[in-house]
C-alpha cells in the first residue's frame, strides 16, 4: 500500500516547528521516528497534508544524568534508553520497559516522544514514566512549560499538548532512597506483540513493612493510569489480604475494553495476577 501524497517540512528550530504547528492546524503532524503515523497514513487511518518532521532539529536526543535524575529528549529512540548504562543503572525498569517494545527495528527508529505523545492505551514506557513521576517539558510557540506526565493523559489519543506545543524532553526525577521498581508486560498474542496490559511498581521497604507502593498499569483503561490511594499500605507487612486488598483498588480503579487481546473479564482477571507478581518479586528484591 503506497502513502497518500504530503508536504514533507523540515525545520531547523522548535520555534519554527511550533509556528508551522500553528499554521497548519488540523492538517499537519510532527514527524518523530514514523512508526506510527507513516501507518496510520498508509493504511488511510489518518491523512495530514503537511508533516513536520522533528529530524533536523539539533539536541533533542540527549540521554543526561541529572543529579540523581535523568533528562530524556524527545527523539531519543526507545533503543538508545534501553543501551543507556545511565538508565539502566538508575531506573533499570525503564529500561526494562523500552527494550519490551515491539522489536528491536521498531525500538531503534520510533522516539520516547512520539511513544508518549500518541497517547494509546497500551504501550509499554507510560506506566514506568508515572511511578517514576516524570515530568514533560513542552515548548511553546513563545514558551515553554512542565507537566507532571500524571497530568498529561487526557484520553484515548489525547494529552494536554496545546495547539503549536511539542514535546521535549522527558524529566525524571531522583528516585526515593532504597526503593525497587519493576515493569511486567503481558502479551496475550505473541511475546513480541504489544502489551495485553503492563504493569509498573515502585517499591520501598523498611525492615519487612512497605514504606510506599506506587503501581501504573496499561492496557487497562483508555489511558495510562497512575492508581491511587495506596497510601494505606504504609507500615503493612506484604501479606496476602493486603495484596487482596490492593488488587481490589486497582480492579476499582481500571476500565479495561474487550477488544482482539482479551475480554474485559480476562483482563481483570490478569490485572490481579501480574499487580500481585509484581510486588512479590519487588519485595524478594
Ligand atoms: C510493529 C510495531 C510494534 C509495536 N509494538 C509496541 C510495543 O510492544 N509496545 C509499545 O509501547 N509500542 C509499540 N509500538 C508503538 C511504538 O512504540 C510507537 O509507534 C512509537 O513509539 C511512536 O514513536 P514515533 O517516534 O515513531 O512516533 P511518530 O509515528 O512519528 O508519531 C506518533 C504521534 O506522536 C506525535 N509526536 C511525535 N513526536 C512528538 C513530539 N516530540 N511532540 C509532540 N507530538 C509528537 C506525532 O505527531 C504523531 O501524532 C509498536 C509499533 C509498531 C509499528
Amino acid at each position: 500500500m503506497t502513502i497518500p501524497e504530503f508536504e514533507l517540512l523540515r525545520p531547523r528550530t522548535l520555534g519554527e516547528a511550533s509556528e508551522l504547528l500553528l499554521k497548519h492546524g488540523d492538517e499537519a503532524r510532527l514527524l518523530a521516528g514514523g512508526t506510527t503515523l507513516v501507518i496510520l497514513m498508509k493504511q488511510r487511518t489518518a491523512y495530514y497534508p503537511h508533516l513536520i518532521d522533528l529530524q533536523a532539529i539539533a539536541g533533542l536526543d540527549h540521554i543526561t544524568a541529572d543529579g540523581g535524575g535523568i533528562r530524556i529528549g524527545a527523539m531519543a529512540t526507545p533503543r538508545a534508553v534501553e543501551c543507556s548504562p545511565i538508565i539502566r543503572n538508575r531506573f533499570p525498569a525503564l529500561a526494562d520497559a523500552c527494550g519490551k517494545i515491539g522489536n528491536v527495528r521498531i525500538r531503534a527508529t520510533a522516539t520516547v516522544g512520539g511513544n508518549l505523545a500518541h497517547a494509546d492505551y497500551r504501550l509499554d514506557p507510560p506506566p514506568v514514566f508515572l511511578i517514576l513521576r516524570a515530568e514533560l517539558v513542552l515548548a511553546g510557540p513563545s514558551q515553554s512549560r512542565t507537566v507532571p506526565i500524571k497530568d498529561f493523559y487526557r484520553g484515548l489519543y489525547e494529552t494536554a499538548l496545546e495547539p503549536g506545543e511539542i514535546l521535549v524532553e522527558v524529566r525524571i526525577p531522583t528516585a526515593p532512597t532504597g526503593s525497587r521498581t519493576l515493569y511486567l508486560k503481558f502479551s496475550s498474542l505473541s511475546a513480541n506483540d504489544w502489551p495485553c496490559l503492563g504493569v509498573a511498581a515502585l517499591l520501598r521497604l523498611s525492615g519487612n513493612r512497605c514504606d510506599e507502593l506506587r503501581l501504573a498499569v496499561s492496557g487497562l483503561a483508555m489511558k495510562p493510569l497512575l492508581i491511587q490511594g495506596l497510601e494505606f499500605v504504609r507500615n503493612e507487612a506484604i501479606t496476602d489480604s493486603l495484596l487482596d486488598e490492593i488488587t481490589r483498588i486497582v480492579d476499582q480503579q481500571i476500565s479495561p475494553i474487550t477488544d482482539l487481546r482479551g475480554s474485559e473479564w480476562y483482563k481483570r482477571e490478569m490485572a490481579r495476577v501480574f499487580v500481585k507478581r509484581a510486588i512479590r518479586e519487588l519485595e524478594k528484591g
